[in-house]
This record gives structure tokens, sequence and C-alpha cells, in this order.
């Protein structure tokens, strides 16, 4: 050994050998300890090096991979690949580009001269994220059909089924942005195996369901998609921004798809397994280390710790919404209602009265960020005027906190 390994040895002074990763490691994590235990471990967390090669980032392109796997196995593949990305649209938009290389591959080297118009089917509630897409990547937002959703926002699969002109891609959605819906999966998977369509998987919010055993069935039928986005971000709390994108093939598509090959960095002739220098697989070159915040939650948590922070996420939500009968009308976290000031209480229903109640959420909202006492947003949606969205993830939110939310909309709504 030439060097005294210390915490603040830079990793690339270190001699490289297969023995030292678990070093490495052990190195790695207790800096990270002892960091996290400082003010500014986000800032470190973030500001830390880029990770396109195996010999730059041993440590974090191994966590990466580990966190990629465990995520696939949530997913139910048996085995798959994914790359960690700036956010969920950004994952969105690799598995169209991804989709489109699989229908036409020779779109990497020649581009979009030649090629047919080409279409993709998602559903009238799909995250904006798909039209953004769509026109980064020269499809056209005209080139996104919107398929009809039933009362609760899901993607009804007979519209899908009636569509004519052949798209390359189907992006269902498990957990819409607004509503919290749930595409019926099984039966969306059934429609693009028969015309052998790539199904992609917007499970950005939804996914993180999967954790829990009582939840996950909301997803049932994810295992059928060839990509899922999912961001442990959201309902998991991972610091922002944490996101993944997954892919079921694993025969290096998503490589080839994205790969430029720089013979500075990925060199075929290094003296250690290249298939390690993942970076490649990345639009982008520097990324991130944002595979490790997950991981490093994960193993203070464990699974059990995430699933108990979904499913009690997911009681809170239901706090408020259960009917007389005791059923639940909740399927996710998405508590979407209008609150009827007094005076239109007893207004007849009509033009009028929605035109009225339209106003009432941003008065209310108004009030409550000069008070600041709230924040809760609201949104007009698909011909509904404005309704208030609550969205409980925190583990810090008590009951009383929900109590105190309706309680405190009444008060500042009293004169209304
Ligand atoms: C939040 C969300 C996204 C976007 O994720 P970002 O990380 O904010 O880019 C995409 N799809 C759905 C369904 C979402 O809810």
């Amino acid at each position: 050994m030439f060097f005294e390994i210390t915490a603040s040895t830079p990793v690339y002074l270190l001699p490289f050998s297969p023995l030292l990763i678990s070093v490495f490691s052990i190195i790695e994590e207790v800096r990270i300890v002892q960091e996290c235990g400082r003010e500014n471990s986000l800032d470190w967390m973030n500001s830390s090096r880029g990770w396109y090669t195996y010999e730059v980032s041993p440590v974090f392109l191994l966590v990466e991979e580990a966190v990629i796997k465990k995520m696939i196995e949530f997913i139910g593949w048996e085995e798959g690949d994914g790359i960690f990305n700036p956010g969920g649209s950004v994952s969105n938009m690799y598995a169209m580009n991804l989709a489109r290389y699989k229908f036409c591959p020779e779109i990497k080297e020649k581009g979009l001269s030649g090629l047919p118009r080409l279409v993709l089917f998602t559903s009238e509630e799909c995250h904006y994220s798909m039209k953004k897409a769509a026109s980064f990547l020269g499809i056209g937002t005209k080139n996104v059909y919107f398929i009809k959703t039933d009362e609760r926002g899901k993607m009804i699969p007979e519209e899908l089924e009636k569509q004519g002109s052949a798209p390359f891609l189907v992006c269902a959605t498990a957990g819409t942005t607004v509503l919290g819906a749930f595409d019926p999966l099984d039966k969306i998977a059934d429609i693009c195996e028969k015309h052998g369509l790539w199904l992609h998987v917007d499970a950005s919010w939804g996914g993180s369901a999967l954790i829990s055993r009582k939840h996950c069935r909301l997803l049932h039928g994810i295992h059928r998609a060839d990509s899922v986005a999912w961001n442990p971000h959201k309902m998991l709390l991972a610091g922002i921004q944490c996101c993944a994108l997954l892919v079921k093939d694993n025969s290096g598509l998503l490589k080839k798809c994205y790969s430029a090959e720089a013979a500075y960095l990925f060199q075929q002739d290094k003296f250690y397994d290249v298939s390690y220098d993942t970076g490649d697989k990345s639009i982008q070159c520097s990324r991130r280390p944002d595979a490790f915040k997950f991981w490093l939650m994960w193993k203070a948590l464990g699974t059990t710790g995430l699933e108990e922070r979904v499913n009690r996420a997911l009681a809170l939500a239901r706090y408020h919404h259960v009917n007389e009968n005791g059923i639940e009308l909740l399927e996710y976290a998405n508590v979407c209602f209008w609150y009827i000031p007094p005076s239109l209480r007893k207004m007849e229903d009509g033009p009028e009265f929605w035109q009225k109640l339209h106003q009432v959420a941003p008065i209310i909202k108004e009030r409550m960020m000069k008070k600041g006492s709230m924040m809760l947003g609201y949104q007009p949606h698909q011909g509904k005027v404005n309704f208030f969205r609550q969205v409980v993830i925190s583990p810090q939110v008590s009951r009383e906190d929900m109590d105190f939310l309706l309680d405190e909309i009444e008060l500042l709504a009293k004169d209304l």
C-alpha cells in the first residue's frame, strides 16, 4: 500500500484493486455518515463528483446498480436495466426516445428525415411532460393522442383499442398528478401485447406504492411494461432529485440507444470490466449521485420503514375520505375537494353556482398565504372548477394537522 487511506483522501488517488472496492465502500460510508451529520450534508451530496465511469466513482456506480436491481425486483421483472435521471419528466423523455429507437434503430444516425409520421398514445390525465418530450424529441405535440379517461381519471382501455393509426408507444400512468388515478395496466398491457407496442408506465408518483404490500395491487400488471419511470423523491421523500427510469430489456438497448463512446472516458482496453462504466447509458456526462440518497434512506429505514411511510401517508389521506358506509373513496394520496362557503350552501346547482365556486379556492389560498398558516394547492381540471388538492406524504403530519387544515379553511372562508 502506497497511500495512507483516510476519510479525506480523494478517491482518484487510491490505487485500484478489486479488494479495495470494499475498503472504498467503508471509507465512503464513514465519510458519508460523518458528512450527513453536518449542516451542509445535502450540499455535499449534491456537489460530489461525477460518476460516468467506474474508475472515477466506483462506489456510487455500484450503489446505483444495487438500487436499480432492487427497484426492478419490486416491479416484478426478473432482470432489467436502468438509469437515474434528473426528474420524472426526463425519465419519460428517455423512455419515449428509447421506444422510438426500438421501433426504428436507424433514427440514431439518420435522424428524423425520411421517417413516416410517428404517433404515441397516452391518457388525457397524463403528466404534461409527455407533451414536452414529444416536442423536444421532434415527434410533435399534435402526434400525442390523448385517450379518454373515466370519471376517476383512469384510461379507458376500450378507447385505446378503438384508436386507428398505429403508435410506436403507449404510455400509461400509475398515479396521475392531479387525481392520483391508476390506469388499468393489465388491460392496457393486453392491448399492447396484441399489437406489439412498447408500454411505458409513468409511475413517477404512484411507483412508491410498489413497496407497500397493502397498496401494491394499485399497480397490478406493471411487470408487463417495457419501461417504468419511478420517482423516490415523491412519496418516499428521498432528497430532490431522485428519479429512475427502469427498462425491462437487458440486452443493452439503453446503452445502444444513448451511447456516444467518447474515447477519452470509455476506453475498451481498460484493465477492469468496462461494463461497469455505465455513464454512456445517460444523455448526461457528469451526473449527481442521486441513487445514493435512496440507498442511504433504504439502508436507514429498511424496506419495512419505507413501506410504513407509504401506508401511513395513504392512511392519513383517507382520514377525511371514508363515506357514511365506511367505504374508502380514495385510491391514493391525492385528496381533491371543493370547499363550499356559507353563502353558496343554499344555492341551486347551475352555471352561476359553479362560476362562484370557481372563485372560492383562489381567495382562500390568498388568505392562507398572507396569514402564513398553510400552503395548499388548487387548480381547475378537465372541466371542473377550481378545487383544492391536498397531498399528504410527510411522516411528520398528524391527524391534528389534518383537522387543522379543514378548521382553518372554515375560519378563512367564514365570510364568503
Ligand atoms: C411529478 C410527476 C412527473 C414529473 O416528475 P419530475 O421529477 O417533477 O420531473 C411525471 N409524471 C407524473 C405522473 C408525476 O406526478
